[in-house]
């Protein structure tokens, strides 16, 4: 690993959409680190609720009164943007042990490809600990309010999203 510290910090994730999970480890990592990049995946491998550019305009709005944090997508392999950019610093959210397994895989992937990466993992608050986007989604497209898991703008998009799909 270079000598160099690390002033920037990357955190990747699908954000289909934005939780305030995501948010709380956004702005813990913005405590910790001079910049933070919310690295909007554009994977079309995925299936997403939201395409590409609606999960980035929602990631920038969660994220602007954050002044060290800014929103950004990259497509290919995680990896390739890191290197690109010059940054060492993955951020993952751990929310409970079953987390572990699969961003362990992650993590351990992500460095055999590029050395030189380290994955730091924040732990939510309590109150966030138990829901993921999909869990979300879920609530929205069964006509409930999902007001106390996403901020109200992004509790009316997935609102219109449902009602336009009509399921
Ligand atoms: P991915 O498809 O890459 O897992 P997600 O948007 O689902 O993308 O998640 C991105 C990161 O945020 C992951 O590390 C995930 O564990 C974390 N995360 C998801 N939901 C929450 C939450 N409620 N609280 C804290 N971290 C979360």
């Amino acid at each position: 690993m270079p000598n160099s510290k690390s002033r920037v910090a990357v955190y990747p994730g699908s954000f289909d959409p934005p939780t305030l999970g995501h948010l709380d480890i956004v702005f813990r990592a913005a405590k910790m680190f001079e910049r933070v990049i919310v690295a909007v995946a554009d994977n079309p491998a995925k299936k997403h609720t939201f395409s590409a550019e609606e999960r980035l305009d929602m990631v920038r709005q969660a994220i602007k009164k954050i002044p060290n944090a800014q929103a950004d997508i990259f497509s290919g392999l995680l990896v390739d943007y890191l290197r690109e950019n010059k940054i060492r610093v993955l951020i993952r959210g751990l929310r409970v042990v079953s987390d572990m397994d699969y961003e362990f895989q992650l993590a351990s992937f992500n460095r055999t490809l590029y050395p030189d990466v380290e994955t730091v993992f924040l732990m939510p608050d309590e109150r966030y600990t138990y829901f993921a986007s999909s869990m979300v989604k879920e609530v929205a497209r069964l006509g409930a309010s999902v007001e106390s898991f996403v901020l109200p703008d992004i509790s009316k998009k997935l609102k219109e999203k449902f009602e336009l799909r009509g399921n």
